[in-house]
């Protein structure tokens, strides 16, 4: 049972939505924000000098679009010169800008300048506000937590999403598969975790940004992955972003105006694309109906399911081609799928439903478990199981996850040579032993990369280095091995030694390339502790503004009483009188600099206020 530590919290970073979990007296509880709200935006907000985080970035983000940023996720871990990267950035009406070792930055405005975030920068702001939101529930500090990741995430996109926590001062126990989260949920709620009965199980995930296929099998408290196939870069942001081209085309074409280049028109065109999406999957049409859009032009038009449909129906069947790639590779029947689960918003839409169902010849879909609050469950359990804080159910529980993509090393100049196929159990260790291709090589440069294609140039370049000073022999004589291990966070690293000279070289955080330094993550988490006081200061500021607020507008209510005017002399009632006008107009102009000139202000009313009283007894 749960210690005297605090509690480990389950994060569920979503590219739109995220939610914060944690096992308390025996059960997962999903915990509701501030707003009340179980799922949190996942928006950040500049405005002036103020950052807003969560529901309250999303809700001004129609009237502050270029500072105002989403989707982070689709950026995290990537490069800017990424193509996914550069068509993105075109969408959005925030500024994505090529900073340091290829790295995408956001610069808005914040504060009077140009400011720029990495994306570990934003993730950290919504892992803060996540913890915060678990603070507040629980009543204590929180240290630790699970944070989830796609299961196609790479290994770039997990190591930064592990930079995002250590920016928001969070120990991340570890780095989390969605779909193995889900399943997590699934055996819980089901009860299915510690039947006997082996059940193979598809978990169809289909969020925000992204898109994961996994197929697990689920019996005697084990959970294990089989086979996981997906695409970090799909999910409902691509179907609204679908819908958003058609209406930009509509506009043109029936006003003769482009509004592609206004970032506020394009922002207030996708938040009503998100809302008719929706909408969509239950009626069969709805409408868009925007006042002022553009150019004071009014914008009405008709959207039918069929039609978005339409707009979609390639993504969509990509889907189903990925769930096929996803069994075979496991080397399962699709006929030996015992469930199909589905997890994520963009699950709602009828027509992915009915694709699915008829991939699996009328199969029903397990739509038992939230789609939205799923995986924050499953991180909840596995941060619990981690901690020791959870029941007996919780520590006997055994996940086994599997590697998303093939890892190997470049050879011949071209060709990859894989030492980890992709869907091997991790944690796992491999070793491969390869000759010198020269003769009297003293140098091996060993380049690592992920994917699956054959050629290096096809696949991911994950880091590289040098292994120096290796026994000097003819060609084919000296033997290297390198050593591949993947960790249960599904990080690697990777050694490389000569046994002869002795030489041995290791590299634990392979892909530091293109990503933030320690000297920046420290700076970032520095950073992060000073905008948090920003805001506690911004906070405290706006509640001593309401509270003088409301106690000038007491005091005039007070010195307008009658029995108060009957007794008080006329000249001090006019004298307050007179200070409460003046204190509302204040109000209405001066901006002071701290909390503590509003709270001198009201001390100068309270004792008018206590004058009064005394007066009018
Ligand atoms: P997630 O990342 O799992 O939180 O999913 C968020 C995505 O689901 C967003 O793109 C939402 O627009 C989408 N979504 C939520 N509800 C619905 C719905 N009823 N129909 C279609 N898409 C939805």
């Amino acid at each position: 049972m749960a210690g005297s530590r605090s509690p480990a919290i389950g994060i569920d970073l979503g590219t739109t939505y995220s939610c914060v979990g944690v096992w308390r007296n025996g059960r997962v509880e999903i915990i509701a924000n501030d707003q009340g709200n179980r799922t949190t935006s996942s928006c950040v907000g500049f405005k002036g000098t103020e950052r807003l985080v969560g529901d309250a970035a999303k809700n001004e983000a129609a009237s502050n679009p270029t500072n105002t940023v989403f989707a982070v996720k689709r950026l995290i871990g990537r490069r800017f010169s990424d193509p996914c990267v550069q068509s993105d950035k075109k969408l959005w009406p925030f500024k994505v800008i090529k900073g340091n070792d290829d790295r995408p930055n956001i610069i808005v405005d914040y504060q009077g300048a140009k400011k720029q975030f990495a994306a570990e920068e934003v993730s950290a702001m919504i892992l803060t506000k996540m913890k915060e939101v678990a603070e507040a529930f629980l009543g204590c500090t929180v240290k630790d937590a699970v944070v989830t990741v796609p299961a196609y995430f790479n290994d770039a996109q997990r190591q930064a999403t592990k930079d995002a926590g250590a920016i928001a001062g969070l120990n991340i126990m570890r780095i989390m598969d969605e779909p193995t989260a889900a399943a997590v949920a699934y055996g819980f709620d089901t009860n299915e975790v510690n039947s006997s009965v082996k059940k193979n199980l598809l978990i169809f995930d289909l969020g925000g940004g992204t898109f994961d296929v996994s197929l697990l099998s689920i019996s005697n408290g084990v959970i294990e992955v089989k086979a996981t196939a997906g695409d970090t870069h799909l999910g409902g942001e691509d179907f609204d972003n679908r819908m958003v081209k058609y209406l930009v085309e509509e506009f043109r074409r029936k006003h003769r105006k482009d509004i592609s280049s206004n970032s506020r028109a394009l922002r207030r065109l996708k938040t009503a694309c998100e809302r008719v999406k929706r909408i969509l999957s239950t009626t069969a049409q709805t409408t868009v109906n925007i006042d002022c859009l553009y150019e004071g032009i009014d914008f009405y038009s008709i959207i039918t399911r069929a039609r978005f449909e339409e707009l979609n129906v390639d993504l969509f069947e990509k889907c189903i081609e990925t769930v096929a790639r996803c069994h075979e590779d496991a080397g399962v029947d699709k006929d030996n799928i015992d469930v199909v689960v589905l997890i994520g918003g963009s699950t709602r839409i009828p027509k992915v439903q009915q694709l699915l169902k008829n991939y699996f010849c009328g199969k029903e879909l397990c739509k038992s478990i939230h789609p939205d609050e799923a995986v924050a469950y499953g991180a909840a359990v596995h941060a619990a199981n981690l901690s020791g804080q959870g029941t007996e159910e919780i520590s006997n529980l055994v996940l086994i996850d599997v590697t998303p993509l093939s890892l190997g090393i470049n050879v011949l100049g071209e060709i990859t040579s894989v030492i980890i196929p992709r869907n091997t159990p991790i944690p796992t260790q491999k070793s491969h032993e390869y000759l010198t291709i020269e003769d009297f090589q003293s140098v091996i440069n060993i380049k690592v990369y992920e994917g699956e294609r054959v050629q290096s140039k096809d696949n991911n370049l994950l880091g590289q280095f040098k292994l120096s000073g290796i026994h000097p022999a003819p060609k084919g004589e000296t033997k290297v091995n390198v050593s591949f291990k993947i960790d249960s966070d599904g990080i690697l690293h990777v050694s490389a030694e000569e046994p002869v000279s002795g030489r041995k070289k290791e590299i634990t955080l392979i892909n530091r390339e293109g990503r933030l330094s320690k000297e920046e993550i420290d700076r970032m988490v520095c950073e992060a502790e000073m905008y948090r006081m920003e805001d506690e200061q911004f906070k405290n500021k706006v509640l001593a503004k309401n509270s003088l607020e409301d106690y000038t507008y007491c005091l005039r209510k007070f010195v307008k009483d009658d029995e108060v005017v009957s007794k008080v002399p006329g000249g001090y009632v006019k004298y307050v009188d007179e200070a409460v006008d003046k204190m509302i107009e204040w109000l209405k102009h001066d901006v002071p600099k701290d909390a503590s000139e509003y709270d001198t202000k009201k001390n100068e009313l309270e004792e008018m206020s206590s004058t009064l009283s005394r007066m009018s007894l």
